[in-house]
């Protein structure tokens, strides 16, 4: 649990420390579960709350202080969890926001359905999955969250709940997704869901030798719908970017109905917690470069160099760290912090460069995920355009970290690349406008649902995304 409470306890409102994922930043607040909606809208108007800002939180998996408002309130949607109508023959699902990936994929799955974007983790929310637009290792063919979103019920400041959609108030809908929780608390939403084929994946693995390699295979033709790259970037010299490239397609059904040892219960395994959880207090001074190193050594080595058709479940291929409960522990008391960046296509060289920063400042990196995303197609604060993005987990008492990833964020920014909001705890406020240059579309509407300024978070506030309107 990433929530300690410290002080009174009074019905549904706690006054709690809440974390983010990454275990370096946390802030206190009031937090509030809401029972009713009108609770919901209570809780954003300025007059009940006398000015304090407002959030809304998921499962609190956004790595840095998206879901944190120090000195103001958080609203808990947790508990707004229910799937409330599938439709299997227009292929619809409607769920409360608080439902997560895990039980929307289960409600799903006995209709022949499932989501078509998942991202690498099935315990955040559906309010979380929205307000940070997601993307998953098939972005380059599928987009991100936002293409499949059909309609959202939201709560605003200035308009209380009201249903958004492509068709209704267009640039709310968009703002909304990718909005970071900024445009008001996402009460419902209705999602656009696609045949289950089968729960199982055919894998084709190859092994590279270096970067080169690596990003000469990821540059080829895709003919897959999800692929992902694990990279070594503690390997030594010229082996520093080999990876393990994998890319899959769903396996026919008509394959696995074949094989007996392949019937499993695809609901029990989405819902299932892990057999292993990293316990509280586990010491960070245990994890160390030189074992990452190793162990990296033997997961690559391990590899074949190119194995094809290679079945797997779908929980481990799309969640392969669901596997260890509270992995985030593992840094220790100084927790992680993990940076991703898109840099556009046709910027390789500034990719190289990033990678040959990276190396130049010796930043431990201790897991490192490549993906290709397709097309930018979402709001003004969506994440993904069409390009190459790196995501390092990095352990946050490294000195000097914030310099190198400093150099970075410059290197990013100015090649029309950017930082994933949702990722972020450091980002500076002046380089925003550089990465994202739809923040003014974004601002229009925020002033406009928002005029006093209620929605409000840490995040938003180091980075200047909240205010009232001037
Ligand atoms: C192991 C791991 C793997 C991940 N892999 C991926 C990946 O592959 N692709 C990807 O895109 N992301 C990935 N993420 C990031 C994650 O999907 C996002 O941070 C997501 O927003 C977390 O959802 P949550 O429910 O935990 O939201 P929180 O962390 O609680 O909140 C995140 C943001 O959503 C807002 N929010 C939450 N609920 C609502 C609501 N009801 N209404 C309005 N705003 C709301 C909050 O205000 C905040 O701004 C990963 C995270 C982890 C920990």
């Amino acid at each position: 649990m990433s929530v300690t409470e410290l002080r009174s306890h009074a019905g549904d409102r706690t006054e709690r420390a809440l974390w983010g994922w990454g275990r370096t930043v946390h802030s206190h607040s009031t937090v509030t579960r809401p029972r009713e909606v009108e609770q919901i809208a209570q809780a954003l108007s300025a007059r009940a709350r006398g000015g304090v800002g407002v959030i809304a939180r998921g499962a609190g998996r956004s790595y840095g202080d998206a879901a944190l408002n120090g000195g103001g309130e958080v609203i808990d949607m947790t508990g707004w969890d229910r799937i409330l109508s599938i439709d299997p023959e227009r292929r619809l699902l409607t769920a409360q926001a608080g439902a997560t990936i895990a039980q929307l994929m289960a409600a799903a799955a006995p209709h022949g359905l499932t989501l078509p974007v998942v991202p690498g983790t099935r315990h955040v929310t559906l309010g979380g999955a929205i307000a940070s637009d997601i993307h998953g290792k098939n972005h380059h063919c599928d987009g991100g969250l936002a293409r499949h979103v059909v309609s959202l019920m939201l709560c605003t400041p200035a308009d209380g709940c009201v249903e958004v959609s492509p068709e209704v108030d267009r640039e709310l809908f968009y703002a909304t997704l990718g909005g970071m929780g900024l445009t008001g608390v996402v009460v419902e939403a209705t999602l656009a869901l696609e045949p289950l084929d089968s729960s199982w994946f055919a894998v084709d693995v190859d092994r590279t030798d270096g970067l080169e390699q690596t990003l000469a295979l990821m540059a080829g033709e895709e003919s897959h719908r999800y692929s992902v790259a694990w990279l070594d970037l503690l390997a030594e010299g010229s082996k520093l970017g080999r990876a393990v490239v994998t890319r899959a397609d769903r396996l026919p059904q008509e394959r696995v109905r074949s094989r007996p040892r392949m019937r499993r219960d695809h609901r029990a395994a989405l819902l299932r917690k892990p057999i292993l959880e990293v316990p509280r207090g586990f010491p960070g001074a245990l994890l160390q470069r030189s074992g990452v190193r190793a162990f990296n050594a033997v997961r690559w080595s391990a590899t074949p160099r190119s194995e094809r058709q290679r079945p797997m479940p779908l929980a481990p291929f799309l969640f392969p760290l669901d596997g260890l409960g509270e992995w985030n522990r593992l840094y220790g008391a100084a927790g992680l912090i993990q940076y991703q960046f898109v840099v556009p296509a046709g910027q390789e060289a500034t990719l190289v460069t990033c990678f040959e920063v990276m190396q130049r400042r010796a930043l431990p990196i201790y897991l490192a995920v490549f993906k290709r995303f397709g097309d930018a197609f979402g709001g003004p604060l969506s994440f993904p355009l069409a390009g190459w993005t790196l995501a390092v987990d990095l352990p946050a008492r490294v000195p000097a970290l914030d310099a190198a990833l400093s150099e970075l964020d410059e290197l990013v920014a100015g090649c029309g690349g950017r930082v994933y909001l949702t990722k972020d705890v450091r980002l500076r406020r002046e380089i925003l406008p550089a990465m994202y240059p739809q923040l003014g579309c974004f601002e229009e509407v925020r002033r406009r649902v928002d005029p006093e300024g209620m929605m409000r978070s840490d995040l938003a506030r180091r980075l200047g995304l909240c205010g009232a309107a001037a």
